[in-house]
């Protein structure tokens, strides 16, 4: 534009506005750049590397397919922080659905500690669903039986693991023993099979069904830093249960509480591959994969 044939004195004058007005605005930036390194807070582009050239749309997605323990030993709690998780354990029932839309209600993710028999294809897109929105699936053995008075400890894991997996691409890596009875070899079983022994340090005895107000009570007199509470989604009636969350939840975020996932209170990092076709709804694209996941190789 500046090198272009002026014909007239008003091209002219316009040719030396558009000189001032450039020399004004390479003036203004230079000024600004200096304010910027000085902490200025000037209109200037923000100091440091330009902006990396856009990458061409990935299309690649990826979806979470289990976590991986860490440890030796059984967890009763987390570190002391500010985080407790909550484990619901004995289902999945059919009032796990109620439990699920409260969590979403919520927006709290929890762990579920499954019965690998009730596993089964009519809940398929319920778990799917409660691995969408955080939820972890734990592993509670195959028929809920005293482990330390049972012969076959890895048949059952393994069982649960596989139904779990088969349904819904997920491998648990989160265990709870029935009755909280576990020994050396059932630890070590476990940890053979990738699974980290949870209890916890929180029991309102929610399955004796003693009232919702005396369950929210229980957990919320019990509750520490980096606390593991127990309850159930499965085995009996769980109305009260359901009907305590909401208020116990509520209570410990305002005592500052942040309520977490069982692998997230242990540092356990979830796992993701990439998916193309079998993604079931679970595919995120790779910005939105937590940013702590290990992510490995399609199998
Ligand atoms: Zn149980």
């Amino acid at each position: 534009m500046w090198s272009g044939p002026t014909t007239r004195s008003g091209g002219r004058i316009l040719a030396l506005a558009v000189l001032a007005l450039v020399l004004t605005v390479f003036v203004v930036k230079a000024t600004s750049t200096r304010g910027a390194a000085r902490g200025a807070s000037a209109p200037a582009k923000p100091a440091g590397p330009p902006a990396p050239a856009r990458t061409p749309t990935l299309t690649a997605r990826y979806r979470l397919v289990g976590c991986r323990s860490h440890g030796v030993g059984a967890y009763l709690h987390g570190p002391r922080r500010r985080e407790v998780a909550i484990g619901f354990d004995d289902g999945p029932s059919r009032e796990t659905p109620a439990f699920v839309r409260m969590l979403e209600r919520s927006h709290t993710s929890v762990t579920f500690f499954m019965i690998g028999k009730l596993v089964s294809a009519p809940y398929k897109a319920m778990l799917l669903r409660e691995l969408r929105d955080g939820d972890v699936l734990g592993d509670h053995t195959f028929t809920h039986p005293d482990l330390t008075r049972t012969v076959g400890v890895s048949a059952q894991l393994e069982q649960t693991i596989r139904a779990i997996r088969s349904l819904t691409g997920y491998a648990p890596c989160v265990f709870r023993p029935p009755y909280g009875a576990y020994d050396e070899s059932v630890m070590r079983t476990a940890r053979s099979l990738g699974l980290a022994t949870v209890l916890w340090n929180v029991d309102p005895s929610d399955y004796l069904q003693p009232g919702t107000g005396i369950i929210e009570r229980r957990i919320l007199a019990q509750v520490r830093p980096g606390s593991i509470i127990i309850s159930h989604d499965g085995g009996g009636s769980r109305r009260q249960t359901l009907a305590a969350y909401p208020a116990v939840i509520a209570r410990l975020r305002a005592r500052g509480y942040r309520v977490v996932t069982i692998p997230q209170l242990l540092g356990f990092r979830p796992v993701y591959v990439p998916c193309s076709r079998l993604c079931e709804g679970m595919g995120l694209p790779r910005r939105k994969v937590p940013h702590d996941a290990v992510i490995e190789e399609a199998p």
